[in-house]
């Protein structure tokens, strides 16, 4: 079984403010060992159901948080930016038996984690993708879905793992945190560590077939910015129409367009 793990910070077990997501912020290294601690779980409940081969990417700002030797023997990590539009999921194909997601969070515009956002944190107001307002957990899924991935697994937010089970209830997930207006209720961080654990596992033994994201005919993709300036920006992307001073609209039957567009207009 050969398995791709997708990890951010803002979902982890405890990390609540930007400074503790921000490398040059000491309050970082607190959370940058959490986010490793939760991802070498996930890689061992992995390991424990059968996977042989992990790929990791740390796809968290500058994509340089997790310690690498910290994960078990044989993970594989991808480490910085290769400016692929595959963003987040960057070497994942479709020799890969099922894709895990550790430490995301709610969208924005939702008040599941006061680190809720959508990809550029600056840029989105909210993002969505045919009636469904997208995290970036739906964004990536439905990625996965066009390669025929499944989503095995996945933790963070409370709010998040509800919005998940709403698109495929077969996914397996841990909710690590609640988020309550500018705080978090948290799990003891080795709690959700050994969570994470046994949630991965028993993710991987389940049947997989029933993980797949939906697979669409045509995207409508509707993204609202935070200023009509980048909106105005945006809609000089190729397809991009605005609609309202802040809102643009994408459409395309090739989801990788979807991607490719959300790279360089966002
Ligand atoms: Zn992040």
């Amino acid at each position: 079984m050969k398995i791709y793990i997708s990890a951010d910070i803002e979902g982890v077990c405890g990390s609540t403010h930007w400074d503790e997501c921000d490398n040059e912020k000491p309050d970082w290294t607190e959370f940058k060992k959490q986010m490793t601690a939760e991802v070498a779980a996930a890689c061992k409940g992995a390991m424990a159901a059968g996977a042989k081969e992990i790929v990791v990417q740390d796809a968290h700002g500058t994509g340089r948080n997790i310690t690498a030797k910290e994960l078990p023997d044989g993970v594989k990590l991808i480490r910085g930016w290769s400016g692929h539009p595959n963003a987040m999921v960057q070497e994942l194909d479709n020799t890969f038996d099922a894709l895990m997601f550790v430490g995301y969070h709610s969208r924005a515009g939702s008040s599941g984690n006061p680190l809720a956002h959508t990809m550029r944190g600056s840029y989105v107001d909210y993002l969505k993708i045919n009636e469904h307002y997208a995290s970036e957990f739906l964004l990536h899924g439905l990625l996965a879905a066009t390669m025929n991935v499944p989503v095995a697994f996945l933790a963070g937010d409370d709010e998040l793992c509800k919005h998940v089970k709403n698109i495929n209830k077969n996914i397996t997930t841990v909710a690590v945190k609640e988020g309550i207006g500018d705080s978090t209720l948290n799990l003891h961080p080795k709690a959700a560590i050994e969570k994470i654990w046994q949630g991965a596992e028993s993710a991987l033994k389940s049947d997989l077939s029933k993980c797949i994201l939906p697979k669409y005919d045509k995207y409508e993709v509707e993204l609202r910015f935070k200023k009509h300036q980048q909106a105005y920006d945006a809609s000089f992307y190729p397809g991009c129409k605005l609609i309202e001073p802040q809102t643009i609209t994408f459409q395309t039957k090739d989801y990788f367009e979807v991607m490719r567009m959300m790279k360089f207009a966002v």
